[in-house]
């Protein structure tokens, strides 16, 4: 019988490039999307030509039923949840002088309260199998802070806070809760940047080039693997040597 892995907000991007790579491991693969579009249908196809089972489910992770149906729906569907990562995330960035209440309040729904809701939803099942992963997606920004992302910041912030915390509470269960935290990744998310405003920034990394989603994916296949099986409650970094 194959893992199963559940991931958010994995209609593109990062964690798209984390469930094709999770397939390619043989999971059967649960993909979560939050608007209707052509490119859930794009990751289907993709997931399916791994040979694995492929479930896509609709569902706004910062609202505490539907993750509960999502949840609900995986488990109707494979019996289990194996790995669980929380990926789904937006940004709203301006000063905060500038920032309205909602931009705040949006960006820590999604990201920090999102990741408390799906996990809350999976965890019982995690606990009853006595084994099981969970990895979220943070950002360096949680860790250094940045200038006009005073609202993701402190949302990144709060999952790596999240992710020690649970880690203590359910290491005695075998279940293994991390955190990953990217620097710049090619993604929808920073093609806002202007092109000058991305030279700089490839520049200023030592490895000197932004990160591709497969380099996030290939340490979130580690962490999944058995090859982690002794870290818990970490945070790595994937970022070009960005911050050190
Ligand atoms: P992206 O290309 O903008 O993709 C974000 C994904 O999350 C999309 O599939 C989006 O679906 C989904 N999503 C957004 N809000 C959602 C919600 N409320 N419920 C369910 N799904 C939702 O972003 P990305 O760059 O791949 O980022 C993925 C994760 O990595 C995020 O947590 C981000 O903060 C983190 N990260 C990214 C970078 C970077 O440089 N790109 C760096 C550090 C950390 P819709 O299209 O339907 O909205």
């Amino acid at each position: 019988m194959n893992k199963v892995a559940l991931i958010t907000g994995a209609s593109r991007g990062i964690g798209k490039q984390i469930a094709v790579t999770l397939a390619e491991e043989g999971y059967d693969i649960a993909v979560n999307y939050r608007n209707e579009n052509e490119e859930i249908k794009y990751v289907e196809e993709q997931i399916k030509s791994k040979n694995v089972k492929f479930l896509a489910v609709k569902a706004d992770v910062s609202v505490f039923e539907e993750t509960e149906d999502l949840v609900k729906e995986v488990v109707e569907n494979y019996g289990k949840v194996d790995l669980l990562v929380n990926n789904a995330g937006i940004t709203r960035d301006t000063i905060l002088i500038r920032m309205k209440k909602e931009d705040f309040q949006s960006v820590i729904d999604v990201n920090l309260v999102g990741t408390f809701n799906v996990t809350k939803n999976v965890i019982p099942y995690m606990m009853k199998a006595r084994s099981g992963r969970i990895i979220s997606i943070a950002s360096v920004v949680g860790i250094a802070g940045n200038a006009g992302q005073t609202n993701y910041a402190a949302s990144k912030a709060g999952i790596i806070g999240f992710t020690k915390s649970l880690a203590k509470e359910v290491a005695s269960r075998n279940i293994l809760v991390n955190a990953v935290a990217p620097g710049f990744i090619q993604t929808a998310m920073t093609d806002v940047l202007k092109d000058e405003i991305k030279e700089d920034i490839a520049k200023s990394i030592p490895l000197k080039r932004m990160g591709t989603p497969q380099d996030v994916a290939n340490v979130v296949k580690f962490l999944a693997s058995e090859d982690s099986s002794y870290i818990t409650g970490q945070v790595i970094h994937i970022d070009g040597g960005m911050l050190m």
